[in-house]
C-alpha cells in the first residue's frame, strides 16, 4: 500500500463509510474503503431498523437484492408498569408493498452486502486492518496510517466514518472524550425463534415485520428504552440507557436487559427463543450540541463519528447514510476544483445542516439534556400513565365526570399543579 495515492479514504464500512465508499466510486474517484473488522458488520451492532428514504437515495429499489429481515409494517409504543402495559401504535398495509417504508436488518449480512456494492462501483475494500492515525503534513491530513506492514497510504481527503468514540477524530483535536449524559450505552440480544411463531405473537402474516419501542419500567426510570424488533426467523430485543442515568442507579445494563426479557409482559413474545449472539455498544445521544468540529483541511467526519443520531426518532443509521453521501458528493466537487481546503469541504457542514439531519438534530437540540437534567419524566409521569389508564379501563361504578376529575388530580398530586404544568410547558418546548 505504501505510497500508493487515492482520490479518497474512507476509514470504517458501517452505513456511513460504505454510502460515502459507493457514491464516491460512482462519481468517478478513486476509493480506498478500510475496515477493522474481518468483513463489513462482523463487529457491528443495531437494533436494526433501517430506514427506506435515505438507502435508497444511494442505492434505488435496494430491496430487490439486499439481505433485509422484514419490511415493517406496525409500529408499538409501550409504556410497561410493573405489572401493566399501555399500548399506541399504527399498522398499515401500504407499509408491507413498494416502495416500503423501513425494514429490519441484521447488520452482519446487511453491511458486507451494502460494502459490495461500493467495491462493485470500482472502490477497494481491505479488511482486518486498522487505521491507526491520520498522517498530517502542514496542517492538512494527506492520509493514514494502519496497523499493517509499510501502511500508509495517501489520499486528498480521508473521510472518518469510525464510528461513535472516533478515535480518530479525537486524535484529531475535533472532539474530546463522550461525556456519560451524550452517551446511551445498549445492550441487546438476537434470539432465534420460528418464523411461524413470530407470525403467530406478533399477529404478523409471513413477510410483515413489528418493532415496538418500550419505555417505563423497561428501564427502572432511567432515560431510555428497551425494544423489541421482528427479523425472519429470529427477535431482537435489547435496552439502551444514559450511561450517566446507569451509573447514578448504579444498574448493570445486562442486569436491566434480564429484568426487560423477564417482565410479564415481554416474557410470552420470546418464549422459547434461543440466544444467538449478544452484544453492547454506545450510542451518540448528546444531539445537535454534541455535534463536533466536522470539516477540517483534507478531512470530513460522517455518521456516528460526528455524533449524528436522532434518540427520539431511533434514527441513526439513516443519518450516517446521508452524511456519507453528503461527503463523498462533496468531495466529488473538491477533486474538480482542485482544493480540498477545510473552505472548500465545508460545503459538506453547509449540505448537511440544511438536510434533514441537521434539521432534525437542530428541533431537538434540547431533549436529551433535559429530560436527563429533570428525572421526574421517566420516574414519575410514565408509571401515571399506566395509573390513568387502568383507572380509566376499571369499570366501579364511579360516575365517569369524577374518574376523569379523579384521573387529572392524580398527574398533578405529587408535584403539585405548577410543578406540573412547569413540567408540562418545559417538555413542549423541547419537543415542538
Ligand atoms: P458504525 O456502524 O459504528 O460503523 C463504524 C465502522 O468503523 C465499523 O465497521 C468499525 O469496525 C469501523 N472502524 C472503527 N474504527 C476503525 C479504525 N480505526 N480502522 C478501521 N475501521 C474502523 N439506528 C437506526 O437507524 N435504527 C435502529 O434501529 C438503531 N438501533 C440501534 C440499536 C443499538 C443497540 C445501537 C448501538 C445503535 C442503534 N442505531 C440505530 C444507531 C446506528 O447503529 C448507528 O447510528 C449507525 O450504525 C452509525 O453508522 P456509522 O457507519 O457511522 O458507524
Amino acid at each position: 500500500m505504501a505510497n500508493e495515492k487515492f482520490d479518497m479514504i474512507v476509514v470504517g464500512a458501517g452505513p456511513a463509510g460504505a454510502s460515502c465508499a459507493l457514491t464516491a466510486a460512482q462519481a468517478g474517484l478513486k476509493v480506498l474503503l478500510i475496515e477493522r473488522g474481518e468483513y463489513p458488520g462482523a463487529k457491528n451492532v443495531m437494533g436494526g431498523v433501517l430506514y427506506r428514504k435515505q438507502m435508497e437515495e444511494v442505492v434505488p429499489e435496494f430491496w430487490k437484492e439486499a439481505p433485509l429481515e422484514r419490511p415493517v409494517v406496525e409500529q408499538r409504543f409501550w409504556v410497561l408498569g410493573e405489572e401493566s402495559l399501555f399500548n399506541v401504535g399504527y399498522k398499515g398495509m401500504e407499509w408491507s408493498r413498494e416502495p416500503y417504508n423501513n425494514f429490519t436488518v441484521l447488520r452482519a449480512k446487511f453491511d458486507q452486502w451494502f460494502a459490495n456494492k461500493a467495491v462493485e462501483a470500482g472502490a477497494l475494500l481491505i479488511t482486518e486492518t486498522v487505521v491507526l492515525e491520520c498522517i498530517v503534513e502542514d496542517n492538512r491530513v494527506v492520509g493514514v496510517r494502519t496497523d499493517r506492514p509499510d501502511g500508509e497510504v495517501y489520499a486528498d481527503v480521508v473521510v472518518l466514518c469510525d464510528g461513535v468514540n472516533s478515535l480518530l477524530g479525537k486524535k484529531l483535536g475535533f472532539h474530546k472524550e463522550l461525556r456519560p449524559d451524550e452517551v446511551a450505552l445498549a445492550v441487546m440480544e438476537v434470539m432465534d425463534l420460528p418464523a411461524a411463531k413470530i407470525e403467530e405473537r406478533f399477529n404478523l402474516e409471513p413477510n410483515q415485520g413489528c418493532t415496538i419501542e418500550i419505555f417505563g419500567d423497561a428501564t427502572k426510570g432511567i432515560l431510555g428504552t428497551a425494544f423489541l424488533y421482528t427479523n425472519k426467523d429470529s427477535i431482537n430485543i435489547g435496552v439502551g440507557t444514559t450511561l450517566s442515568g446507569l451509573i447514578k442507579a448504579k444498574i448493570r445494563p445486562y442486569d436491566l436487559l434480564e429484568y426487560v426479557k423477564n417482565h410479564q409482559m415481554i416474557k410470552p413474545y420470546i418464549k422459547e427463543a434461543k440466544p444467538a449472539e449478544y452484544a453492547a455498544h454506545l450510542i451518540p445521544e448528546g444531539g445537535y450540541h454534541s455535534i463536533p468540529k466536522i470539516v477540517g483541511n483534507g478531512v470530513i467526519l460522517c455518521g456516528d463519528a460526528a455524533q449524528l443520531v436522532n434518540a427520539i426518532h431511533r434514527e441513526g443509521s439513516n443519518m450516517a447514510m446521508t452524511s456519507g453521501r453528503l461527503a463523498a458528493e462533496t468531495v466529488a466537487l473538491a477533486k474538480q476544483a482542485n482544493d480540498f481546503s477545510e473552505n472548500m469541504l465545508d460545503t459538506y457542514r453547509t449540505k448537511l445542516m440544511d438536510s434533514f439531519v441537521g434539521q432534525d438534530l437542530k428541533k431537538y437540540k434540547d431533549v436529551t439534556h433535559t429530560f436527563e437534567s429533570f428525572p421526574q419524566y421517566f420516574k414519575d409521569y410514565m408509571p401515571m400513565v399506566n395509573k390513568a389508564a387502568s383507572d380509566f379501563f376499571t369499570v366501579d361504578g364511579t360516575p365517569k365526570r369524577e374518574k376523569q376529575k379523579k384521573i387529572l388530580a392524580s398527574f398533578t398530586e405529587g408535584r403539585g399543579k405548577w410543578q406540573t404544568f412547569q413540567d408540562i410547558y418545559r417538555a413542549w418546548k423541547v419537543m415542538k
